[in-house]
């Protein structure tokens, strides 16, 4: 049995506790002393999407207790195999914007690499938990066709890695795409959208740090943090690094139900990002995508808590209320009465 309070993966490189990631629900299970036999059809859900979550985010996780809000985001459960209607495999029809395999061209100015198809954490609301990876994984060998494209477009001035997590990827990996993209010159900014700092805070490297500011282009990182106890003193030293770095950081989330759908854990997040220097950005309604429904909060209820955090937070640390439609050529940001 693992001790509860072993904290082995705090002297591990972050390659380490990826590869040691937890990828057992037993396990995740007995580490937080919860009885597996509560949930017994938890297999079914894994053949979907299997879990996958890191020692470093499960050290955040209260003992005992099923309705932790970082549990929930991560635990297989059987109510994600039930059909739903209206949640579909791929709810922001990305397939259809996919000019190049691993390139999405859907808003003007700006496109998205699929930089990396796999992630440190698999979350059960993501969007692109049924993403066809296999067909939109560019090998170095591909990057030219996608690296052509954007060149051939000087309206496009930013670049945006995605994934998967973009900084799944090793180093050397990230250096000469980042370079490949430094080297065309309508492109000034480089978004760069990850949970890295939240699950797997030892990614944050000096050297880490040395590849991303070793070229011209102005870094932006948008973590997804959705809950104020996903920031420990771990992240805290991983985000205070890239912010002493020069980096622009930003904060999404995605409202989820019965884990942040209350005015006092939103004003609660808003105000621990901006301790540890992350300004909120958008707070997205859920993405239909098939296996979430049950993560589901209507607009009205958003709006709702919208302006109970207005009313209690300054402008600047209130997110923008946003929905992501197929084929719309900007988020919709919903409006608050
Ligand atoms: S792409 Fe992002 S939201 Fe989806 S599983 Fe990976 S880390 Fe989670």
């Amino acid at each position: 049995m693992i001790p509860l309070k072993d904290t082995f993966w705090q002297t591990e490189s972050w390659q380490q506790q990826m590869s040691g990631m937890i990828r057992d629900p037993e396990q995740l299970l007995q580490r937080l002393r919860l009885n597996p036999e509560e949930h017994p059809d938890i297999a079914a859900a894994m053949q979907q999407f299997p879990l996958r979550v890191p020692e470093a985010f499960v050290a955040k996780m209260k003992i005992g207790d099923w309705h932790d809000p970082l549990l929930m985001q991560v635990l297989p459960l059987a109510k994600e195999t039930q059909e739903q209607v209206g949640y579909v495999n791929d709810p922001l029809e990305e397939i259809d914007a996919n000019p190049v395999p691993g390139l999405i061209h859907k808003y003007h100015g700006r496109v998205l690499l699929i930089a990396n198809p796999s992630c440190a954490v698999h979350c059960r609301y993501c969007f692109r938990r049924n993403f066809p990876y296999d067909s939109n994984n560019p090998s170095q060998r591909d990057w030219q066709k996608t690296l052509d494209y954007i060149a051939d477009r000087p309206d496009i001035s930013e670049v945006i890695l995605s994934g998967g997590d973009p900084l799944s990827a090793p180093d050397e990996y990230l250096q000469k795409l980042i370079n490949k993209i430094a080297l065309i010159p309508h492109v000034t900014t480089l978004r760069i959208h990850t949970r890295l700092p939240l699950v797997l805070p030892a990614r944050i490297t000096p050297a880490l740090i040395r590849v991303l500011s070793e070229n011209r282009l102005r870094i932006v990182m948008v973590i997804h943090c959705n809950h104020a106890n996903e920031i420990d003193s771990h992240t805290e030293v991983a985000l205070n690094t890239l912010h002493k770095a020069g980096f622009m950081l930003l904060n999404q989330s995605v409202l989820l139900k019965e884990i942040n759908d209350s005015a006092d854990t939103l004003v609660k997040l808003s105000q621990r990002l901006f301790e540890v220097n992350v300004m909120p950005y958008y707070l997205h309604l859920l993405d239909k995508v098939r296996g979430a429904a049950h993560f589901d909060v209507n607009e009205v209820e958003a709006q709702a808590l919208m302006n109970a955090i207005l009313a209690r937070l300054p402008g600047y640390l209130v997110p923008r209320l946003v929905v992501e439609e197929p084929s719309a050529s900007s988020k919709r940001p919903l409006a608050l009465s």
